[in-house]
């Protein structure tokens, strides 16, 4: 049997992968914000619990960094049930997902990140297997073709996607729930900052928590990992044991992070539509040839939160600068 591919897509170093694993939260009561979507989930998953069946197909979308496979964990854990994890790209064959599928046990949770990146086969192979937990293999070609049946035990599928956007119609309407993360308030950013640095043992005022959510791009992956970084900058360069706001600027303007939250990749793509493409409009095949950078990072990484803080906009003819991106980057 193929053992299960893992793939981890985030742009984070193995220590900090590590510490990020330790510090997300276990139980839906632990997630911070996304009022809808805890308050949506908690009734389907109460509602699933009585009647003593799996929880629906669940679909997760937005950008990255935002909870989505956070979530996944934690609907397994409120259910009772294991997660099986594995992504889009991993899943070359339908024959590498019998394994997965047969393993599963009922109620157990299979979690797709990336799922928009599943191979044709594989996305029709699964529509029976999510439908009525069937699949039907084929094996050999031409006459000697047999199709051979599994039954699969009732599980729930959990999706992922930071582009819904490219998801299938067949596949998108086969998930009974769906929700779009959005990205999160600063209040929200700064509970988040404060509950990690008491998992962390660190010591943080409130006014840094503050500051650390105001540079974190509306996104908890990045606030946990500035924390971090804020904790190396006190203990070596600062020798304080606790962070204040005066340690946060600090680590901040080291980091070339500003005021906004942008990084030197956000601050360069905006000066390259001023400067290269007089402020746009731009179409993404040419700012990712000037940027030297994949178009699947700029519109899933880097343009989303321009697009949301009022940096960028979007016009048929391409991205756009706006009066505040100009403001930004000349003040
Ligand atoms: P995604 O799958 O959307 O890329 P993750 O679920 O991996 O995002 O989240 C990244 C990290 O951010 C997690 O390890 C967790 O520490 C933190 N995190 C995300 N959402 C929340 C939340 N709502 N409350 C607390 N921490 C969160």
């Amino acid at each position: 049997m193929e053992e299960i591919k893992r793939i981890i897509l985030n742009h984070e170093s193995e220590e900090d992968r590590v510490v990020s694993l330790s510090l997300r939260p276990q139980r839906l009561d632990d997630f911070v914000g996304q009022a809808d979507l805890v308050k949506g989930l908690r009734v389907a998953i109460a509602a699933a619990q009585k009647r003593g069946e799996p929880l629906e197909h669940t679909l997760f979308s937005g950008p990255p960094g935002l909870g989505k496979t956070s979530l996944a964990h934690i609907i397994a854990t409120e259910m009772g049930s294991s997660i099986t994890i594995t992504s889009g790209p991993a899943i070359d064959r339908a024959g590498d997902f019998i394994g997965i599928l047969t393993n599963l046990e009922k109620g157990d949770v299979l979690f797709i990140d990336e799922i928009h990146r599943l191979s044709k086969n594989v996305e029709e192979f699964l529509y029976p297997a999510m439908e009525n937990y069937k699949i039907d293999f084929v094996v050999d070609k031409g006459p000697y073709a047999k199709t051979i049946n599994f039954n699969l035990k009732p599980f729930t599928l959990i999706g992922a996607t930071t582009r819904s956007g490219l998801l299938t119609t067949p596949l998108r309407d086969r998930f009974g729930i769906f929700y779009h993360l959005e990205f999160y308030e600063q209040t929200d950013l700064s509970r988040i900052v404060a509950t990690s640095a008491q998992k962390l043992g660190v010591a943080i005022e409130t006014d840094a928590c503050l500051g650390l959510a105001c540079r974190s791009r509306g996104t908890p992956r990045i606030a946990n990992r500035l924390l971090r970084r804020c904790r190396d900058y006190a203990q070596v360069n600062s020798g304080k044991s606790h962070i204040d706001l005066k340690v946060v600027n600090e680590a901040m303007a080291a980091l070339k992070i500003d005021k906004a939250g942008l990084d030197e990749l956000d601050r360069r793509l905006l000066v390259v539509i001023k400067n290269q493409y007089d402020g746009g409009p731009v179409g993404i095949e040419a700012l990712a040839a000037t940027l030297n950078e994949e178009t699947d990072t700029i519109e899933d990484v880097i343009e989303p939160y321009l697009l949301k803080a009022g940096f960028l906009r979007r016009t048929p003819r391409g991205r756009e600068l706006t009066p505040l991106a100009r403001e930004h980057i000349n003040g």
